[in-house]
């Protein structure tokens, strides 16, 4: 993947079954809470959050 650029790094597609886990409380993440802000249709931003312990797992920006 020539995007990420990292010497001897290679992406691969996660198994359909693979769920992901909290890197603070690692409760698997069958559900992540969002919440978002933002003019609505135009601009949202929304933190990711882990259900289990409210730790922020990330933020994503989305701008349509
Ligand atoms: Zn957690």
């Amino acid at each position: 993947m020539a995007f990420l650029g990292f010497e001897g790094v290679e992406l691969e597609e996660a198994p359909q079954e693979a769920v992901p886990k909290c890197p603070a409380c690692k409760a698997e993440l069958h559900v992540i809470w969002t919440k978002s802000w933002g003019v609505a249709l135009f601009a949202k931003d929304r933190l990711l959050i882990c259900p289990h312990c409210r730790s922020i797992l990330g933020f994503t920006a989305i701008r349509s």
